[in-house]
C-alpha cells in the first residue's frame, strides 16, 4: 500500500501516519526523519543537505525528491510506504509524480486530514512539552494542568515556539496558500480519502482504516 498522508499543521498527521505505519506494516516516511537520517549517514546527498542546511537554506525540492526516491525504493519499503510531510508544494508533487511512475507505483492513496484554522488554533494554544520527559500534551485535556502525566512531575510544562498563535496562524497561512494547491494536483488521479482531524485519535485512525478497506475492495 503507498499512502501520502496530507493536512494543515496540527493536524495529528504525523501521529496517524505512526499508527497506520504500525496496523498496516508499511514504512513510516517522514521527510525530517530521513533528511537527519542521511546527514549521519553521511550519504553523497545527505552531505550536500547538510551544507546547505548550514548555510541558513532550505534544502531544495530536487534534492529533498531524491531523497524521497532512496527512502521509496529501499528494500524497507517493499511492503509499502505511508509519505508524512512530502509533497507540501505544487512543484514537490510536480517532482514526485514521474520518480513513482518511474518505480511502478500506480495505486497511490492520498489521506487529507481536515480541520478548521480556529480549531487547530485552538487545540495548539493547549499543547505543552513537559521539560522534563519531553511528553507532549494538551492541558485543556488534564484534569491537573500543572501534572506531566508521564513522569509525574509538577509544573514542567513549557509552551513551545511552534505553538504561538501567531505562529501557528503564519503557518496556515502558508498551508493555504501553498500546500493546499497540492490536494487540488491529486484530485481526480488518486483514491482520496477525506477524514475529521478534530475526532479523537482512534476515531480517526479507525476510520482511516475502514475507508482503506473500502478501497481494498
Ligand atoms: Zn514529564
Amino acid at each position: 500500500m503507498h499512502i501520502i498522508i496530507f493536512g494543515a499543521p496540527g493536524v495529528g498527521k504525523g501521529t496517524q501516519a505512526k499508527i497506520l505505519s504500525e496496523k498496516l506494516n508499511i514504512r513510516h516516511i517522514s521527510t525530517g526523519d530521513i533528511l537527519r537520517e542521511a546527514v549521519k549517514n553521511q550519504t553523497e546527498l545527505g552531505m550536500k543537505a547538510k551544507s546547505i542546511v548550514e548555510n541558513g537554506k532550505l534544502v531544495p525540492d530536487d534534492i529533498m525528491a531524491l531523497l524521497i526516491k532512496e527512502a521509496v525504493t529501499s528494500k524497507d519499503s517493499s511492503n509499502g510506504f505511508i509519505l508524512d510531510g512530502f509533497p507540501r508544494t505544487l512543484n514537490q508533487a510536480q517532482i514526485l509524480e514521474p520518480i513513482l511512475e518511474e518505480i511502478g507505483i500506480n495505486d497511490l492513496i492520498f489521506i487529507q486530514i481536515k480541520a478548521d484554522d480556529d480549531k487547530i488554533i485552538e487545540r495548539l494554544s493547549g499543547r505543552r512539552v513537559c521539560s522534563n520527559c519531553n511528553f507532549i500534551a494538551n492541558i485543556k485535556l488534564l484534569k491537573d494542568q500543572n501534572r506531566c502525566p508521564n513522569c509525574g512531575l509538577e509544573n514542567t510544562f513549557v509552551k513551545r515556539k511552534d505553538d504561538d498563535e501567531e505562529v501557528v496562524k503564519r503557518r496556515l497561512e502558508v498551508y493555504n496558500s501553498t500546500t493546499l494547491p497540492v490536494l487540488e494536483f491529486y484530485k481526480g488521479k488518486v483514491s482520496l480519502i477525506v477524514v475529521d482531524g478534530m475526532k479523537s485519535i482512534d476515531t480517526v485512525s479507525n476510520q482511516i482504516m475502514q475507508e482503506l478497506d473500502s478501497i481494498g475492495n
